[in-house]
């Protein structure tokens, strides 16, 4: 018998916070792990790349709710490799940097199980970079030197020398260093380092959760306990600190600050959301909903059979346009068994995927309601006696084709698709919404609203987060909030995420 030959691990880093900021190796690599293994400062959001059949093994943080210890995650790293499993072991910032990535790879060593490791974006440098403060700059240093706060006791070989790093010119960046912040400043003042030395605090660097504070060595401590700032941060002292005036990009982004909730499906969420944290919000992905055939079949194959007939087929959703082609091609090879019936398509995104599939569209009217959709028609043809298939969810609103059929036309409202709802949470947004809140709820659909009330309960997380308000994509959503007793405090003009991002930016003054 052949002896099962043992898995590789991967030491990857996974940057600093922003999951943007993951090599394209570690993407890789994730999108074909069998076990993910995530320290506490990894960006959950990274598992989404990783299979969905994927292990995943999250630390917790062992000293605050019990998790697992480093020393317990190593064995579960040693144990998946043995049995021949591919393991990403994910690091927060660079596995090399005061992660204990060395001492990982030696136990991999020492068990003869194969190993890469993959650098990532270290927080040293990324947090300086989002909180605008460049390292090295020419008109005030040429070094910079990176120590930890959490040093090891005096007599220890390893020990932080105050008096020698006092003397070091240039910047100091300095890591684990928020517990005895008071202690090592006062430190390096004692031993001779200019208390005026300008010093900043970067907390949660490069996330929507960003929190940085200015002073100098001498007030630093108190500044940053009066802003309630807490690990993880890097502390940076030096004259570059005095750039981030000039240079504070990031905490100036339009929706810098804003906890925005996605609650679209996840296939879906991906460019909205990607466009969110370009405008410094921080997003929340919670998935509520997710798609699957309808339950009630019959009527799409009897369409299917007979679509030559229709006069007309109506689309009101890129959901959809994909549903519809997915059963269309189980029973046809040919796109031509189609026909030659017109296309309509409400809305851009549902005419873009129709163009995806080089179908023109006849008809594109831009607004949802049933009345303005038959208006239309209208314009376009009498539509007495036509023949039309509708092609939408299993659950849709009834106004369209009520509408048309008062018009006269011969409507097939036509399930092909269903939305249920998607209670996974995956990557722990869903937590972190009932624990802490959030600024902003979305809304893109009056299914998101249904199945997000279903999950979260609407009223109750209201009142919890006083602060918490809504957005919806248009009024078909807003009706749907309606019903629950809200009002969306902005509704997009334009019913489209890009009209929802108009309008969070609006309110947010841009
Ligand atoms: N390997 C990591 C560092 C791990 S040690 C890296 O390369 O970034 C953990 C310390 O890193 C924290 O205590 C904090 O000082 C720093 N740190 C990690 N992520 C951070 C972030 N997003 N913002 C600020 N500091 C961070």
């Amino acid at each position: 018998m052949r002896v099962k030959s043992k898995g590789t691990v991967y030491l990857v880093g996974a940057g600093p916070g922003d999951a943007r900021l993951l090599t394209v190796r570690g993407a890789d690599l994730l999108r074909r792990a069998d076990v993910v293994i995530c320290d506490v400062l990894v960006n959950p959001d990274l598992l989404r790349l990783a299979p969905a059949a994927a292990e995943v093994i999250a630390r917790g943080n062992h000293k605050r709710d019990g998790g697992l210890s480093q020393e317990q995650l190593t064995e579960l790293m040693l144990a998946r490799a043995r049995a021949g499993k591919t393991v990403v072991r994910l690091k927060g910032g660079d596995p090399f940097v005061f992660g204990r990535g060395g001492e990982e790879a030696e136990a991999l060593v020492a068990e003869k199980i194969a190993f890469e490791v993959v650098p990532g974006v270290s927080s040293v440098v990324a947090a300086a970079n989002y909180a605008g403060i460049p390292l090295t700059h020419r008109d005030h240093c040429s070094s910079f030197t990176v120590f930890t706060g959490h040093g090891d006791a005096h007599d220890a070989p390893t020990a932080l020398r105050y008096e020698q790093i006092a003397r070091i010119p240039g910047t100091k960046v300095v890591l684990m260093g928020m517990d005895n912040l008071a202690a090592w400043t006062q430190s390096l003042i004692t031993h001779g380092m200019n208390p005026q030395t300008p010093v900043a605090v970067v907390h949660r660097g490069t996330t929507g959760r960003q929190k940085s504070v200015a002073g100098t060595l001498a007030t630093i401590a108190q500044l940053a306990e009066k802003a309630k700032i807490s690990p993880p941060a890097i502390i940076i002292a030096g004259e570059v600190v005095k750039l981030r005036e000039k240079l504070n990009w990031f905490e100036n982004l339009p929706l810098f600050g804003q906890r925005i909730v996605v609650t679209r499906r996840t296939e879906q969420a991906g460019s909205f959301a990607a466009r969110l944290a370009e405008l410094g919000a921080d997003v929340l992905e919670v998935p509520t909903i997710k798609i699957t055939e309808p339950q009630e079949k019959m009527a799409i194959v009897d369409a299917l059979l007979e679509i030559n007939a229709y006069d007309w087929l109506i689309f009101t959703s890129a959901n959809g346009v994909t549903a519809f082609f997915d059963l269309f091609f189980k029973r046809f090879q040919d796109l031509r068994d189609l026909g030659g019936a017109r296309i309509a398509a409400v809305g851009p995104k549902t005419a873009a995927k129709l163009r995806e599939l080089h179908l023109q569209v006849d008809l594109q009217p831009e607004e949802y309601t049933g009345k303005k959709i038959v208006g239309a028609f209208r314009k376009f043809q009498d539509i007495e006696n036509v023949k039309m298939g509708l092609f939408r969810a299993e659950v849709a609103n009834p106004d369209l084709p009520q509408a048309l059929m008062e018009a006269g036309a011969i409507v097939d409202d036509i399930a092909v698709y269903r939305t249920i709802a998607d209670t996974k949470d995956r990557t722990g947004a869903g937590a972190r919404l009932r624990a802490e809140g959030a600024d902003w709820v979305t809304f893109t659909s009056g299914s998101t609203v249904e199945h997000f009330h279903a999950q979260f309960d609407l009223p109750k997380l209201m009142k919890q987060f006083p602060q918490l308000k809504l957005a919806s994509i248009g009024p078909e959503t807003s009706q749907v909030i309606d019903a629950l007793g809200f009002k969306p405090t902005v509704e997009a003009k334009e019913h489209t995420t890009e009209g929802l991002i108009a309008a969070l930016l609006k309110i947010a003054g841009m």
